[in-house]
């Protein structure tokens, strides 16, 4: 068994708490092995030195003070008990360290002992602390959200950031002390809303709501909150992380943002409904115009006259056209042009279309060179009519800016990313690297406004729309004064299971023998023309004045014309749409239930030429639309038609 002084000096050596003995002077006896770990001093240099060596300023200034006021009065705040302060180490640095003292008496003489350990990990774990807390302040308070952080039983709030002061106009420590007051900003039309949907997500972890506030200085805001339930790491209380964030601005900008969509498409809106009104009310003299220059052509004219007349047509034509296209570029613009997608055969189109054109190919002695077999097997998804119409666009423009005697070569082919193209290719003027951004705008001619040829710059512009509303789009190169090359390009898509693969095949009736004799007896044919307009019901007569055996009823009102229809009980009802009573549509619903008219021919007239309205009024049992300025030879076709059928039961 050890000596008990053994055992003593063992623990004295090994312990890492220093153990350092003074006298009542403060002069060192005793500086054990850790006192000379934690001050850097060995126990030889500092013992016999005075204590005040190992305390910083302002410590050791004090200490030879407070030992003799110590001895003086037997008053001390340090001896018996124990204190964080500084050391200084033989090395000038300063060390953090838990110092307590205790006095005792050994043969009389006095002795203090001071027993020292090293704080400095303490000290920077404490450091960290206070940064991280200063860190977490600094961010709290520069933060524009509000971080909050509640218990939910009982509900209590727990931190609430200084944004708060901001956002609804009271403090952090205001909104702690009332866990009520936070609900009571809730703008009165939303308190319903943000209960119900608290309420509804009251199990999910996490929950995300936006609604108004009215701030303490009775400013209304909106503004963003989500709560997210917290995981303690201790496992405790349930707590729930809450930011709010002001979005008043991006709510604001948002309610801007869409008034002002919403008075673009009111723009919009007004704007296609002026174009289509304005397109009607054009349309209805042109109809004049260009019916009476039809009828004129049938009559024997002055040497010269023809060639008038067929200036007065082709320039009502042309007119004509340019208005269409623009109708249909405000219906595009507007979403209103209905489309029917379907497969469509390239080769059949572009032969189609090519046919059109030819005698102005001819005209102009060029060459069109149409695509090859393999063109044959091409199928797109898209509109017939607007596919023929882009392709007629682009043919077109190849003949006008085609040099004389030039080719046109049109093909079709697979694109790399699946998609078909057809492709007009011309040997004309070509056109500039400069200009080729603007081919699509509308009314722009690249600078050949004064030219010659003829156009008002919309093909190039509607063409466009067309193709893209048809998900495809048109690719242009071009080399001026080499040519320029203008692709089509649509969804590709397999052949229609039901399409017959023959398309040469006639499917047309054949004619009985006998027919051609029944056609000659012409019967008797009553025809009521229900119109408003005086210049389109003047060339019905003068149309009606050249067919023998057709008499033509007139009524300028729907309801008139109701009533002629059940008195002169007619062979063919001719309705304009647009009637100041009751409108065309609406008698034709009426006519189509009545016994004695339900299976009686009836054409429908109108200026509006949207193929949607059309096929409602097909839909509802009309024979046929047409469409102003009304081609006179269909009519005259339809009274051939009717005056040739038997006679039988007929008046
Ligand atoms: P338009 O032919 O009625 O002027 P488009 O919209 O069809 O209008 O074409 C716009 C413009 O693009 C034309 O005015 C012309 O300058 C140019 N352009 C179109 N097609 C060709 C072509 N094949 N070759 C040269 N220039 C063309």
């Amino acid at each position: 068994m050890p000596h008990s002084t053994e055992i003593l000096r063992s623990i004295f050596d090994s312990s890492v708490v220093g153990v350092i003995c003074t006298d009542a002077i403060g002069t060192v006896t005793v500086f054990s092995p850790a006192a000379e770990q934690i001050f850097g001093y060995s126990a030889h240099d500092i013992i016999g030195r005075n204590v005040a060596v190992l305390m910083p300023d302002p410590d050791r200034g004090q200490h030879r003070k407070y030992m003799a006021r110590y001895l003086d009065t037997g008053v001390s705040t340090f001896i018996g008990s124990g204190r964080e302060t500084m050391g200084l180490r033989s090395d000038g640095t300063s060390v953090p360290i838990f110092l307590s003292l205790s006095e005792f008496q050994i043969d009389g003489q006095r002795m203090f002992t001071g027993i020292v350990s090293d704080r400095t990990s303490e000290a920077a774990d404490r450091k960290r602390l206070v940064d991280s807390e200063e860190r977490f302040q600094q961010l709290a308070s520069n933060i524009d959200e509000v971080f909050i952080l509640r218990t939910t039983a009982p509900y209590r709030y727990l931190y609430i950031s200084p944004a708060v002061e901001k956002i609804f106009g009271l403090t952090a420590e205001a909104a702690i002390a009332d866990p009520a007051l936070f609900f009571s900003f809730t703008h009165p039309d939303d308190v319903e809303f943000v209960r119900k949907t608290m309420l509804d997500a009251q199990h999910e972890s996490s929950l995300e709501v936006e609604y108004r506030i009215v701030r303490t200085d009775g400013e209304t805001r909106w503004v963003w909150t989500r709560y997210k339930h917290v995981e303690t790491s201790s496992g405790g209380q349930e707590l729930l992380a809450i930011v709010v964030s002001d979005v008043t601005e991006r709510r604001l900008a948002k309610e801007r943002e869409v008034l002002a969509r919403q008075e673009a498409e009111r723009a919009n809106a007004a704007k296609t409904e002026f174009l289509s009104r304005m397109s009607h009310e054009l349309r209805t003299p042109l109809n004049a115009i260009l019916g009476f220059a039809q009828l004129l052509e049938l009559d024997e004219l002055a040497p010269g006259q023809h060639e008038s007349l067929a200036q007065i047509s082709k320039a009502g034509r042309h007119l004509l056209q340019l208005i269409n296209e623009v109708l249909d570029i405000a219906r595009i613009d507007a979403g209103h042009l209905s489309l029917s997608l379907e497969p469509v055969r390239i080769a059949e189109v572009i032969h189609e279309t090519i046919g059109l054109v030819q005698p102005l190919v001819d005209a102009r002695a060029l060459t069109i060179i149409p695509p090859g077999e393999g063109c044959e097997s091409y199928y797109v998804l898209a509109d017939r009519h607007r596919v023929s119409q882009a392709l007629l666009n682009l043919l077109s423009n190849a003949i006008k800016y085609n040099s004389d005697r030039g080719r046109i070569e049109v093909s079709c082919g697979l694109q790399l990313d699946g998609m078909t193209s057809i492709t007009v290719a011309d040997t004309g003027i070509g056109i500039g690297q400069v200009d080729l951004d603007r081919v699509f705008v509308p009314f722009d001619r690249l600078g050949l406004d004064r030219s010659d040829i003829e156009g008002a710059g919309i093909g190039l512009a509607l063409s466009n729309s067309l193709v893209k509303a048809m998900h495809g789009r048109i690719e242009v190169q071009s080399d001026p004064g080499v040519g320029s090359r203008f692709t089509i390009v649509l969804p590709s898509v397999e052949r229609a299971l039901d399409e017959d693969p023959d398309p040469s095949r006639d499917g047309s009736p054949v004619e009985s023998p006998g027919a051609e004799a029944q056609r000659s007896a012409l019967r008797k044919l009553v025809v009521v023309y229900v119109e408003d307009n005086p210049a389109n019901m003047r060339l019905m007569e003068s149309v009606v004045a050249r067919c023998p055996g057709v008499e033509l009823v007139q009524a300028q009102q729907g309801r008139r014309g109701l009533e002629l229809i059940e008195s002169r009980r007619p062979h063919l009802i001719m309705l304009d749409l647009h009637l100041p009573d009751i409108s065309g549509e609406e008698m034709l619903r009426k006519l189509r239930r009545e016994p004695t008219t339900a299976d009686t021919p009836i054409l429908m007239v109108s200026a509006d030429a949207s193929p949607g309205r059309a096929q409602r009024l097909l839909d509802l049992g009309a024979s046929a639309y047409l469409t102003k300025p009304v081609d006179i030879a269909e009519v005259l076709d339809w009274f051939k038609r009717l005056q040739s059928e038997p006679t039988d039961g007929l008046p």
